[in-house]
């Protein structure tokens, strides 16, 4: 796939994009206001939503169209550029007649590859920039679909954004974080920005700052934190929103993880740890063999006796005491039963293998 790194889109963005501004546009003065609050941080893609995708009606679903122009005043203000949320045709039509910067496909858009294909065809022909958010399910596939439907009709100017994932027995995260999925998006996506949303990862002001600091810590590539002046009266998400001088605060207090490029020295006393890690690695690998090989003679002996495979008791109890014993060695529990799982797997792929296995001596 195509994609065009987002410092070479024209726009000025850094590789810690940092993008805020209200989670919606309320009025002129609301926009005014934001903008010259946040004034001297280091935003460089100011963010207003138009359209809302409320989950239920009868809540704030946006200015429409009129606020459109009103992104002038950021852009004026900040000197940034701008860019609004898009779930259809006619938001495309008429966020790209009002030269927004930028556009964002929101969760709830994403998760629905018709609306997504529906957005690519507006898109056709032209080359704005736009920004994907992950599906409100933890599905790679979809969030990774959207990304191939647009780079189709010509968009290589794509960036990704994780705000997190809906989980009904998750009660700290609005929407939980599921940190594996945006750093397998970046394995997949070589070369694409992964922006984290803390805002509706969190759901409530008061984490933002230490899930900013984790994003940074997994290595994703900025931030897009909802802002508002006066956060307790906001329209939409009055909970997650955070004032610009909060926003000043937290990003002061980031902590960026320097690159190797930035830090010669660290190469060779890194090569001298990953050198005892290999070793390990090697040992693990000559254990994980053994263990097969005994498998196989254990495979050999229920096919004579005819036993099955699978024996449920014997996979209780190594399940159970591995599992306590990784715990006690400081490994999670779903670490040790995922690693397991796999074993146990591979072990009896492997003795049914041998079942299908005709005896040497009964070929001809
Ligand atoms: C938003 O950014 O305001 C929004 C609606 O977000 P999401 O699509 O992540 O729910
Ligand atoms: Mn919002």
């Amino acid at each position: 796939m195509e994609i065009t790194d987002i410092q070479d889109w024209g726009l000025g963005l850094s590789e810690h994009v940092l993008i805020a501004g209200p989670c919606s546009a309320e009025s002129p003065e609301q926009i005014e206001t934001i903008a010259k609050g946040l004034r001297g941080s280091n935003i460089e893609l100011f963010r207003a939503g138009v359209w809302k995708p409320r989950t239920r009606p009868g809540s704030f679903e946006g200015i429409g169209n009129d606020a459109l122009g009103w992104l002038e005043i950021a852009r004026d203000i900040l000197n940034v550029p701008v860019t609004v949320e898009v779930a259809k045709t006619s938001h495309v039509e008429a966020a790209l007649k009002a030269g927004v910067d930028v556009l964002w496909i929101g969760a709830r858009t994403t998760v629905n590859p018709f609306s997504v294909q529906e957005i690519c065809e507006a898109l056709r022909g032209t080359d704005i920039p736009v920004m994907v958010k992950n599906p409100i399910n933890p599905d790679l596939q979809l969030w990774l679909g959207a990304f191939e439907r647009l780079n189709k009709v010509g968009i290589n100017k794509l960036a990704a954004i994780h705000r997190g994932f809906s989980d009904p027995y998750e009660k700290r995260y609005r929407n939980k974080p599921e940190w594996s999925m945006p750093i397998h998006l970046k394995r997949m996506l070589p070369g694409i920005s992964v922006i984290c949303d803390p805002s509706h990862i969190c759901g409530t002001r008061e984490i933002i700052a230490s899930v900013s600091q984790r994003a940074i810590n997994f290595g994703l590539d900025g931030l897009m934190i909802e802002t508002h002046h006066d956060p307790d009266n906001a329209w939409s998400d009055a909970k997650q929103q955070i004032t610009p001088d909060m926003l000043k605060i937290i990003c002061e207090n980031l902590n960026f993880r320097e690159t190797l490029e930035e830090h010669p020295e660290a190469i060779s006393e890194l090569d001298a740890f990953r050198q005892k890690v290999d070793l390990v690695d090697a040992q693990i690998l000559e254990l994980m063999a053994d263990r097969f090989q005994i498998i196989k003679q254990i495979g050999e002996y229920k096919k004579e006796q005819n036993l099955a495979v699978f024996q449920p008791n014997r996979w209780q109890d190594v399940m159970q005491s591995r599992i306590k014993a990784g715990v006690k060695k400081g490994m999670t529990e779903k670490f040790m039963k995922s690693l397991l799982f796999a074993i146990h797997e591979e072990s009896v792929k492997k003795q049914e293998a041998q079942l299908k296995e005709v005896p040497t001596s009964s070929k001809v």
